[in-house]
């Protein structure tokens, strides 16, 4: 066994004994761009893989302001309260200094970050949003492997990262707000259909009768719309995450979810759920041959020596993208490649 490979071994067995440290050592080595580190990183993953996979995975999203904070901050102390452990990650590619709020950031929840079963980490940073999302995946599995049994994944509604989360959770659940009837138009309505869970938030005060009606807005407007599982039709609940209101239903809600795709056989055998995760780890098998087939194509010095004048003809209209792809491809694999 060599050095690096006993250190993680037993960065590995404090991951395991659920120690706060090694956790986020543990994260910020598979969070590491740095090539020496990603060996060590996968030989840890390796370690913690059999031990992962027993957790509930929620994803969350909703435009800023719609109090995805606020929510996680309430929704996780209650789980607390019921005697769960939750982990708060994020998917958010975007700057991460550039908007108010920071996704995953301990100062928006500030309770439930203090609380020692709860452990709450920012959205990784990075240039594509393929490397965002696999290294909250690969988190996900760390801190499940360290006895977190709910795992929260906030995501902002305001593009592809959705799809990402969605894809790596076992429910989708979309925060919306009252008084914004025009809101099902466009992409909502796409991020509507990745949904399994709608909820509505602030209804209280002044904002209660609103979220009333928009509630029923939207159980209306799902019967238009493809439910994502074919075992289940998505909800719309209420809540106040100031008041804490609503939060023992939306965990029921959780829970009958997971029963309706098959939780609860040994492993989940069987069950779409089961189904579910087996897709979604086949899927991120592949995105990971891409991205780092892709990171192999643009390091190519072949490649790299020509790739900006192919670019410059193609852009002018002097090449056809095809002609220019093939030649990549070529001085690539050393030899022309047939599709
Ligand atoms: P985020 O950007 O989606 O994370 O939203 P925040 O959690 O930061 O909340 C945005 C604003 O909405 C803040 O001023 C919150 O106090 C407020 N807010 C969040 N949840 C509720 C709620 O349940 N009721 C009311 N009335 N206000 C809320």
């Amino acid at each position: 066994m060599t050095r690096d490979s006993a250190a993680n071994g037993d960065l590995a067995r404090r991951v395991l004994a659920g120690e706060r440290r090694a956790l986020a050592q543990a994260i910020t080595l598979v969070e590491s761009a740095h090539p020496d580190h990603r060996a060590a990183a996968e030989d840890l993953l390796a370690q913690v893989l059999p031990h992962s996979g027993r957790a509930v995975r929620l994803g969350i999203t909703g435009v800023p302001g719609v109090g995805k904070s606020t929510f996680i901050e309430a929704f996780g102390l209650y789980l607390i309260e019921e005697g769960h452990r939750v982990a708060v990650l994020a998917v958010d590619p975007t700057s991460r200094r550039s908007r108010g709020s920071i996704l995953g950031d301990k100062t928006r929840m500030e309770i439930l970050s203090r609380a020692p079963a709860a452990f709450i980490r920012p959205s990784p940073a990075g240039r594509t949003l393929g490397g965002v999302a696999r290294r909250t995946r690969e988190a996900m599995l760390v801190c499940e492997a360290a006895g977190f049994d709910v795992i929260l994944v906030e995501t902002v509604g305001v593009g592809q990262s959705e799809t990402a989360v969605a894809d790596m959770v076992d429910m989708f659940l979309l925060l919306l707000q009252p008084g914004a009837g025009d809101e099902l138009q466009g992409f909502k309505r796409g991020i509507m259909e990745l949904a399994d869970l709608i909820v509505v938030n602030k209804a209280d005060g002044d904002l209660a009768a609103a979220a009333e009606r928009a509630a029923a807005e939207y159980q209306g407007a799902l019967q238009f719309l493809r439910p994502a599982s074919r075992s289940w039709r998505p909800e719309v609940l209420k809540c106040s995450s100031l008041s804490g209101q609503g939060m023992a239903e939306i965990w029921a809600a959780v829970g009958r979810f997971r029963v309706a795709l098959g939780e609860g056989g040994e492993g989940g055998e069987g069950g779409e759920l089961a189904e579910k995760r087996a897709a979604q780890a086949l899927a991120w098998m592949w995105s990971e041959v891409g991205e780092s087939l892709m990171t192999a194509l643009r390091g190519h010095p072949g490649v790299a020596g020509q790739v900006r004048d192919l670019e410059a003809e193609v852009r002018a209209g002097a090449l056809a993208p095809t002609a220019a792809a093939e030649r990549l491809l070529t001085a690539f694999f050393g030899r022309s490649v047939e599709n």
